[in-house]
């Protein structure tokens, strides 16, 4: 029997799988897409809620996995075919002529954001000062194109009036996306917290339908934005339009005083939701496993198996099962090795 793992995913949920794996004397292979380790947590320069940095536990998560060694590292290709049953897999990378035999594979390929373009009224894609909060977190790291100081992408003029509008692509039927991303709130929040420390005099609105901070400390930082004079008006932006200078016209709704409400921002910020990874439905096929209605991988019991797949010998980490913040994709790395560890010991009885 093979007591090595195949962890598909080289994200914090997949780094930390296999640090785990490690400490429990188990080797593993794990296989990123990309030429680097790191998914997207790699990207941040400050996270939510305690405004660590995300580079820095991605490069000690990186130390760690390079330091262990149980572990194979290999970038820059996936897996292209799986043939056998657990614990015999038998999985081809790249073009299929390298093979490892695997007991067990762990599917850590995380999330994919919403294509904002998708909700046309926001204008995401043709009016230059809408943009995601994805490239809003590249404009507010140091090292970033402007270094980090926020400015608009039309002109370069450091942003005044910044609105945000939360839940773009989420919650959203038309769309069928009726789940909430869990972490738009959240990450959104802190952003406004970044702008007002970098531009004290610049106006901040987040435009929110409810406002979902859920975790250890969210709401703490929550009431600290609303304490820096961030405003939060509740209702969704309906339209977004733009002027000849370039400023961004939006009209909405504020659903607390049932009153129509207009505004020109120097730039607005999109909080997309999170979509499963691309190439999600091609991982379920090429695995045999299930992925549920909101198109993340389906798990084989919610309450009593989270992290396992509907599949016999195959596991899940991290935003791959639905969206969540680092910390729980951390443990989900190490509840991940735990029933792995488990999986493959009750095999070992079996034979
Ligand atoms: C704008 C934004 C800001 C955020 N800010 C915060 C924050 O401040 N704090 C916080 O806690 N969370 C934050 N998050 C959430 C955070 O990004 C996720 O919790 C985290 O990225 C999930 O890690 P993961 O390893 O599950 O997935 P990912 O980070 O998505 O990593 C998955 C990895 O799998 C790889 N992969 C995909 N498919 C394959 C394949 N077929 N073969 C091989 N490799 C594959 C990808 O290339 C990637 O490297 C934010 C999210 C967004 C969108
Ligand atoms: S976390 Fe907040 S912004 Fe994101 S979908 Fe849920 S309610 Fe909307």
């Amino acid at each position: 029997m093979e007591r090595k793992v195949l962890i598909l995913g080289g994200g914090v949920a997949g780094m930390q799988t296999a640090i785990a794996l490690n400490g429990l004397g188990i080797s593993s292979v794990l296989v990123e897409k990309e030429q680097e380790l790191g998914g997207r947590v790699k990207n941040y320069d400050k996270t939510f809620p305690f405004f660590h940095s995300g580079k820095e536990l991605v490069k000690e998560l990186e130390d760690r996995v390079r330091g262990a060694h149980l572990v194979e590292i290999r970038c820059g290709t996936t897996v292209s075919h799986v043939e056998g049953q657990a614990p015999h897999f038998q999985a081809s990378l790249g073009t299929g002529n390298y093979k490892i035999p695997v007991g067990a594979i762990v599917v850590a390929t995380g999330f994919e954001p919403f294509d904002a373009s998708l909700q046309e009224e926001y204008g995401y894609g043709v009016y230059k000062n809408v943009i995601t909060a994805t490239e809003l977190e590249h404009l507010l790291d140091p090292g970033g194109p402007t270094g980090g100081e926020i400015r608009r992408p039309s002109d370069g003029k450091i942003v005044q009036r910044v609105a945000i509008a939360f839940c773009v692509g989420s919650r959203n039927e038309q769309l069928g996306h009726n789940y909430c991303s869990r972490i738009c709130c959240s990450f959104s929040t802190k952003q406004a917290i970044e702008i007002k420390e970098r531009h004290p005099d610049a106006v901040v609105t987040c435009f929110y339908i409810d406002i979902r901070t859920y975790g250890r400390g969210f709401e703490e930082m929550y009431r600290r934005a609303q304490e820096m004079g961030i405003t939060y008006i509740r209702g969704r932006i309906a339209e977004c339009g733009v002027l000849p200078n370039g400023d961004v016209t939006i009209r909405a709704e504020d659903t607390f005083l049932g009153k129509p409400i207009q505004g020109v921002f120097d730039l607005v910020s999109l909080s997309h939701g999170m979509t499963p990874a691309l190439d999600a439905p091609k991982i379920a096929t090429m695995l045999d496993i299930d992925v549920a209605e909101d198109g993340f991988f389906e798990c084989r019991d919610k309450d009593l198996y989270p992290n396992d797949a509907t599949r016999e010998g195959v596991f899940l980490a991290g935003a791959a099962i639905g969206m969540k913040p680092i910390p729980d994709c951390i443990a989900d790395g190490n509840a991940v090795a735990a029933r792995v560890a488990a999986f493959l010991a009750e095999m070992q009885e079996r034979n």
